[in-house]
């Protein structure tokens, strides 16, 4: 922008809540503003306001359509894009998730890319850019957005939210670097749930096969969900796996000596260096092992309470 040389196609990549969409819309809004300053839009001129009231004519956002962004919702951005910019300046379409294009929908965007229509900009968004075809991926301009260090979520939700101190600090740690997570599990139930979800999994090594049976059966009652799934706001059986990993990463760490302070579940200390005493390296890696199966088998839609049943009994058999 600075050398008014704007590359007609972006893709950004990145975890999900890490800004990508917050980053094309100030994009969006520099590019139109009638006095930008800088890297910034004013805020104040008439296209600036529309950008932030959410009603400026030329930000187009396209979402998969179910799981999958289908040639239709393509074709449909096409007859668009046939029209000049409402507002006079630039249009900017962003594509949500662009890896869940489907290969019809692919190969016409393709051809967007190819023969841009002038005064438009695409942004595409994406988790995963394997999973998008190369000869897309080389027509645009690529961006990454790194996870945020726990001390910068820690200080956005301290402005945004009214979270206390302590489930503030859990959350920063919990949140894989995305804002975007860590505020949705502030809205969720999840600070509850997780404390829950830990002491299950210390519990199991105190019981029975019978008792772990029915742990097993228990949690298989969570609903096959988690917060990291687009749109959805209540914590599922993913997010008490994610927790579980968490801490098996955190026993790890603890039964290697590490600094307290890299712990993610740090307000469960005392039972972290407990349970870990008790727990051989190989055995605490084969278990990290064992909880990431857990999710894969989930996603490939396996029977949960075989899953769980399964994960379980193994991970208990493996420390007696
Ligand atoms: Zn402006």
């Amino acid at each position: 922008m600075r050398r008014g040389r704007v590359p007609h196609a972006y893709l950004f990549t990145g975890i999900s809540g890490i800004g990508k969409t917050s980053v094309a819309k100030a994009f969006t809004m520099r590019l139109n503003c009638h006095a930008p300053s800088g890297l910034d839009g004013c805020g104040v001129c008439p296209s600036c306001r529309k950008m932030l009231n959410g009603n400026f004519p030329d930000f187009i956002s396209i979402e998969p359509d179910g799981q999958r962004i289908k040639i239709e919702q393509i074709r449909e951005l096409n007859r668009s894009l046939g029209y000049a910019p409402l507002s006079g300046g630039y249009r900017v379409c962003v594509i949500h998730r662009a890896e869940a294009m489907t290969g019809e929908a692919a190969n016409a965007f393709l051809k967007t890319l190819e023969e841009p229509p002038p005064g438009n900009i695409f942004v595409l968004n994406a988790t995963e850019p394997r999973d998008l075809l190369p000869t897309i991926v080389s027509r645009c301009q690529r961006v990454s957005f790194m996870p945020l260090k726990a001390r910068e979520i820690a200080e956005q939700l301290n402005k945004e939210t009214h979270l206390d101190g302590s489930s503030v600090s859990i959350l920063a740690r919990a949140a894989d670097g995305s804002l975007g997570r860590a505020l949705k599990m502030g809205e969720s139930n999840y600070l509850e749930r997780r404390q829950t979800w830990l002491k299950t999994l210390f519990e199991l090594y105190d019981c029975s096969g019978a008792e772990a049976m029915n742990m097993a059966v228990e949690s298989a009652k969570e609903s096959r969900a988690g917060l990291d799934q687009p749109g959805n706001k209540k914590v599922g059986l993913f997010d008490m796996l994610s927790v579980w990993a968490s801490c098996y990463r955190d026993l790890l760490l603890v039964r290697t000596g590490a600094p307290k302070d890299l712990l993610i579940n740090e307000d469960f200390f005392g039972q972290l260096k407990e349970t870990a005493s008790g727990l051989s390296l190989q055995n605490l890696i084969e278990s990290f092992q064992m909880v990431d199966r857990a999710v894969r088998d989930l996603y490939r839609m396996r029977n949960p309470t075989l899953v769980m049943e399964n994960t379980l009994l193994n991970l208990q058999k493996m420390a007696s």
